[in-house]
């Protein structure tokens, strides 16, 4: 499935109108830049710069005023129709911890999608592998189907430099391929036209790499010694240890999976167990059907001698795959696992990929959110590692790695981020979940504690949202920060039932489908009837928080924003004993009467709002 078609499928509003293709260029050089956000104030409607500087503004806009800001790039304002939007570079306003990055052409390689990833639609993959677990070696094929978007002889395929491609096959012929760093460029001996459906056979073998936060393809052994091998690639890329279009705007609408290993082995992968296969070699052949698309880094392997229970919430199946010796911890820890089913569906809607069921995998490491197979290292307890996580009292009173980890079913999963330093979209919307978890639980109150808790691990050095187009994982601050920005959205919106549906409304409406901060941003315009984004602005394209500066006399208190962002404006609550207060604040100072309230009895709620206060 590609981002295209679903912008072509009527999903965004300019979908249907001719459009002026624009250019947004760096003043100086006249390198196209990406990411940069154009937003058209009256419509409140928000647009991105591709790979090549390319954004299309509907015709109907023309002799609009368009908003242009970048990161690192003065703001600027064009009226429409314009060909080129030119931006200024300006050093000052560079993040000084994003300054340091350097980046190359294998991160350009592996973030950008780059001509010869957009000019096809992935469909289908049927990943075929033997696992030697003896040898720690791989060998297999990814039979890849794709639909042509554009008349091209070459597509762009990943596979790290450590493995070998050992060919392509095209309509039973070998074809021609080069490499560039992790990047395979497939060369098709004709032009393949524009809504052709092509398949290749993309033979590899190799020692894949154990590397990443995670462990890439590791093969390592439980405590008896028995073999546990598991992937675990999101980042460093799952083209460590499969051949794929490693990118995350693109994915197959279905996969299928054949993982070969030793006999008294057992592989748990995603979507649906089709059977296993004696191939009396001493090997066996587990056969998996994943019933949506997924997300390349989902795409994973668990292989030991696990043991298998299950139940049903519902019509959904559970399946839960555990080393033997803990079986009966497994039993009653993963009791928890209806509660959070019970409350994401209430509040997300139904779980995401009911074809493939629910499964939960142990695995040597933390956990990881693999697409309808979940894997959970947190060792049978409660809490992160068994900490108290968010440093009040209420994370050990639930897993942290079932909640987080499911969470990501709907959110990163289901709707999934385009570009890395999107990944907001998936992190803090998952931690927000927690704190969901937690009102379901505990209550609204508790709630507000547990993700306040989280102040504690906020920096505020860096912008939520990074460099773009580099594969870039953006700072911790976007799990975070994120997570408290949506708290503070909340009570910006000031209405729980109106909140509630829009979540709701949120995840129905992204279902399955790859997005921008931007397609965020004008969900909330639409839906909420207000202009969020100088809030989007401030709190994901700036490291620092607004400031609500204060300046107390007798009778009044005056009150103001300081922001990066000129024109931001967001409401504010202030608890008073008379009751509580909502603020308007903007950039110019306004006053309000105290009415004999005390400075010390006039409280802004920077549990609701996530904000700086500061006393003039
Ligand atoms: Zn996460």
């Amino acid at each position: 499935m590609n981002v295209m078609k679903i912008f072509l499928g009527g999903l965004m509003l300019f979908s249907h109108a001719k459009a002026d293709v624009s250019f947004v260029v760096d003043l100086e050089t006249g390198a196209p830049i990406e990411g940069a956000v154009l937003y058209l104030k009256e419509q409140r409607l928000a647009f991105r710069s591709d790979v090549n500087g390319k954004v299309e503004l509907p015709e109907k806009y023309n002799s609009s005023v368009v908003a242009v800001f970048s990161k690192n790039y003065l703001d600027a304002k064009v009226e429409l129709p314009i060909r080129e939007i030119k931006l200024k570079f300006d050093d000052a306003l560079m993040n000084e911890i994003e300054r340091e990055m350097a980046f190359t052409r294998a991160d350009t390689l592996r973030g950008a999608q780059g001509a010869f990833r957009k000019n096809n639609d992935l469909l289908f993959y049927d990943l075929n592998i033997r696992v030697d677990v003896a040898n720690k070696y791989l060998s297999g094929w990814n039979t890849v189907r794709f639909e042509m978007l554009e008349n091209s002889q070459r597509i762009q395929l990943d596979l790290f430099q450590n493995m070998q491609v050992d060919s392509i096959v095209f309509a039973g012929k070998k074809i021609g391929f080069t490499r560039a760093v992790n990047a395979v460029f497939i060369e098709f001996p004709e032009m393949l036209q524009a809504g052709k459906i092509a398949e290749i056979d993309f033979h590899y073998s190799g020692y894949p790499k154990s590397d990443g936060r995670f462990g890439g393809f590791t093969f390592s052994q439980d405590s008896l010694g028995a073999p546990w091998v598991f992937t675990a690639c999101q980042n460093i890329g799952a083209s460590l240890w499969w051949p794929n279009k490693d990118q995350q705007p693109d994915e197959p609408d279905s996969m299928k999976m054949h993982i070969e290993i030793p006999a008294d082995l057992v592989d748990v992968s995603n979507g649906r167990f089709l059977g296993k296969e004696d191939l009396g070699d001493g090997f066996v052949r587990y056969n998996w059907s994943i019933n949506y698309p997924i997300n390349n880094y989902s795409v994973s392997v668990n292989i030991a001698p696990f043991v298998h229970f299950s139940e049903r919430f519902g019509d959904l199946t559970l399946d839960y795959y555990v080393q033997p010796y803990n079986l009966q911890r497994a039993k009653e820890q993963f009791k928890q696992v209806v509660s959070m089913l019970a409350c994401f569906e209430s509040k997300f809607g139904p779980y995401p990929f009911p074809k493939d069921g629910y499964k939960l995998i142990e695995a040597p490491y933390l956990g990881m959110e693999h697409q309808s197979a979940v894997t959970y290292g947190n060792g049978y307890q409660n809490g992160y590692s068994g900490q108290d996580w968010t440093g009040v009292g209420i994370s050990t009173k639930f897993d942290f790695i079932i909640v987080h980890e499911s969470g990501h079913e709907w959110f990163g999963n289901s709707v999934t981020a385009n570009d890395v330093s999107d990944a907001w979209i998936h992190e803090g919307w998952c931690t927000y979940t927690e704190g969901v978890y937690v009102e379901c639980l505990f209550g609204y109150e508790e709630s507000l504690r547990y993700l306040n808790g989280y102040k504690s691990k906020i920096k505020n050095k860096q912008p939520i949202i990074g460099p773009t187009a580099v594969n870039r994982w953006p700072t911790s601050d976007q799990y975070f920060k994120g997570a408290l920005f949506l708290n503070t959205l909340r009570h910006v919106v000031n209405d729980e039932q109106k909140w509630a549906s829009f979540v709701r409304l949120y995840t129905e409406h992204f279902k399955c489908k790859n997005i921008f901060t931007t397609d965020v941003v004008n969900f909330f315009n639409e839906r909420l009837d207000r202009d969020f984004m100088p809030i989007f602005r401030q709190y994901l394209y700036e490291a620092q928080l607004p400031v609500l500066q204060l300046k107390f006399s007798k009778a009044e208190v005056q009150y103001r924003w300081q922001s990066g962002v000129s024109d931001f404006n967001m409401p504010v609550m202030v608890r008073t004993p008379a009751g509580n207060q909502l603020l308007n604040p903007v950039s110019e100072w306004q006053s309000v009467e105290l009415n004999g309230v005390g400075k010390e009895d006039w409280q802004v709620a920077t549990d609701l709002f996530y904000i700086e206060t500061q006393e003039l």
